[in-house]
């Protein structure tokens, strides 16, 4: 087949995964990155011999992340991914804890220890969730999403009990209730929504998906942090020849003779484009309302920390705090999520010193015209009370802390949304309702040879994720080039 000329605009890990794919075909692949480094959202910092991650922090799914690098002849740059057990470690607004593990029987018995009915509570859970997982997630996962007469195909190959299943998913919190008697565990359940920026109370109990996924396949850390995975991927797709531009923010056009990409000065011609870019404006869809945005602490602490690798440590009041977060406002009380790497990991952190990632939801920014500077300008005053609010939280966990620890970073939703992140939305679209995650943008554009990929459209966000969006990004973009060829 003729060598063909594909752009790719944006290089986060979802067209860094359609680029470096592409070119493994055979294809000329161009990527031009609008920013001055790649990896999107999946930033790091190293300040001081410690190095930190900006954005992801937790790695799911590590078969995918391996099969990409295998795809594309690379495995060897593979930073090693090491599971993590336990997984996370959960403390609650009455002082009481809970950790999951991989292992069921682990994660029954810390359960069990807050009320004892919670011990049949996590079986049944997590046999609901991987019932969920094989009748409605495998078939979401498996292939791009072009339609519900496709997905339902898919879901009918698992049976007549698949298809019911999925009919009658109610909300992620209805689920936990359904198995859960203690707002504790329903709090733990309820905290997967925000894995792809949503509220518990509005989002479809297919999101038990996700705690399924983490039990069955594993909570997984990159050596080095996503960071490394960023540098290792960057490494493969240069290898394939595709050629980056950084500091290029391109724009692309359709004639008849294909498209024209690139910056303003500097348009070439393309037979096809994958847009990395999130695709709700391109859309016309950019007044649907947002996921979740974040604001993030990057700490440096003296001394090494004996806090696990992933803690969350819930707010007082969940329902509030989604109703504060969706209506605009940061919460009053809010779910703290830290990171702890060098739990792990040595190498992210000198001798005698922790770094530690320290993360609130936040609501996305409005988007009216002038509405995003005056949120620039709030933000200036509300990062001092969230930082507060974060200090206090983290100290009320570890006393031991105190006196320790130093900022380095910070990120709020203006800097994501510097990122391209509509409103810093970190996923971009919002899969509230029972049918959320079928209004998703689909990977196919809406004229031949446009394709997007990456967590603002179909499967979604994550790193797992933005690599199959964009594996199905090249293999459509694949086909179409050999159609026209
Ligand atoms: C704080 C935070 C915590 C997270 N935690 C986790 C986690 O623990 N685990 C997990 O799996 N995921 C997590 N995520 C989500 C994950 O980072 C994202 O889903 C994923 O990295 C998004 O990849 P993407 O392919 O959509 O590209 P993006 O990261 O959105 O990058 C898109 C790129 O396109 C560029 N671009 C946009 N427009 C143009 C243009 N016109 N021209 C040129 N370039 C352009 C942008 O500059 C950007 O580099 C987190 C994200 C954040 C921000």
């Amino acid at each position: 087949m003729k060598s063909m000329r594909v752009a790719v605009v944006g290089g986060g890990i979802g067209g860094l995964t359609a680029a470096g794919l592409l070119a493994k075909e055979g294809h000329d692949v161009t990527l031009f990155e609008g920013g001055p480094t790649l990896g999107g959202k999946a930033q790091s910092v190293r300040v001081d011999g410690l190095r930190l991650d900006t954005g992801p922090t937790l790695l799911t799914l590590p078969d995918v992340v391996k099969g990409l690098f295998e795809r594309l002849g690379a495995a060897e740059l593979l930073p090693p991914i090491t599971e993590l057990e336990p997984q996370c470690t959960y403390r609650f607004a009455d002082g009481s804890g809970f950790v999951a593990y991989k292992d069921l029987e682990r994660t029954a018995e810390s359960a069990g220890a807050l009320q004892s009915s919670e011990r049949r509570g996590v079986h049944g859970f997590y046999a609901e969730a991987e019932a969920i997982w094989r009748a409605a997630g495998e078939p979401y996962l498996e292939a791009p999403f072009e339609g519900m007469a496709g997905f339902m195909a898919r879901v009918a190959k698992r049976g007549v009990v698949a298809m019911a299943r999925g009919m009658k998913l109610a909300t992620l919190d209805e689920l936990a209730r359904a198995h859960f008697q203690t707002s504790h565990l329903q709090q733990f359940v309820g905290r997967f929504a925000t894995y792809a920026g949503a509220s518990p109370y509005e989002a479809s109990a297919a999101y038990a998906l996700i705690p399924h996924i983490e039990r069955a396949y594993g909570v997984h850390h990159v050596r080095g942090g996503i960071g490394a995975l960023v540098d290792a991927l960057g490494d493969a797709v240069k290898r394939q020849g595709v050629k980056v531009h950084l500091n290029a923010r391109a724009h692309y056009t359709r004639d008849a003779r294909g498209y024209r990409v690139g910056p303003r000065d500097g348009e070439e011609r393309f037979d096809s484009v994958v847009v990395n870019a999130d695709p709700l404006d391109s859309l016309g869809r950019g007044r649907e309302p947002l996921s979740l945005s974040g604001f993030v602490l990057l700490l440096e602490v003296n001394g090494r920390s004996i806090l696990p690798h992933h803690s969350v440590l819930f707010g007082r009041d969940y329902p509030r705090e989604f109703k504060e977060l969706f209506g605009g406002q940061l919460a009053e009380d809010p779910t703290v999520y830290v990171c702890n790497p060098s739990a792990t990991d040595p190498t992210v952190a000198p001798p005698g010193k922790t770094g530690l990632f320290v993360m609130v939801n936040a609501p996305a920014l409005p988007r009216e015209p002038g509405a995003s500077e005056r949120a620039a300008a709030a933000w200036e005053s509300q990062a001092e009370r969230v930082k507060s609010q974060m200090f206090d939280k983290l100290l009320a966990y570890d006393p031991e802390l105190r006196g320790r620890m130093r900022v380095m970073g910070q990120r709020t939703p203006v800097d994501l949304a510097a990122l391209g992140a509509p409103g810093g939305s970190i996923y971009g679209f919002l899969p509230h309702g029972k049918f959320g995650p079928f209004r998703r943008p689909r990977i196919r554009g809406g004229t031949p040879g446009l394709f997007f990929a990456g967590g603002g459209t179909h499967p979604g966000g994550g790193v797992p994720l933005v690599m199959l969006s964009g594996r199905f990004a090249a293999e459509m973009a694949s086909k179409h080039l050999r159609r026209s060829a």
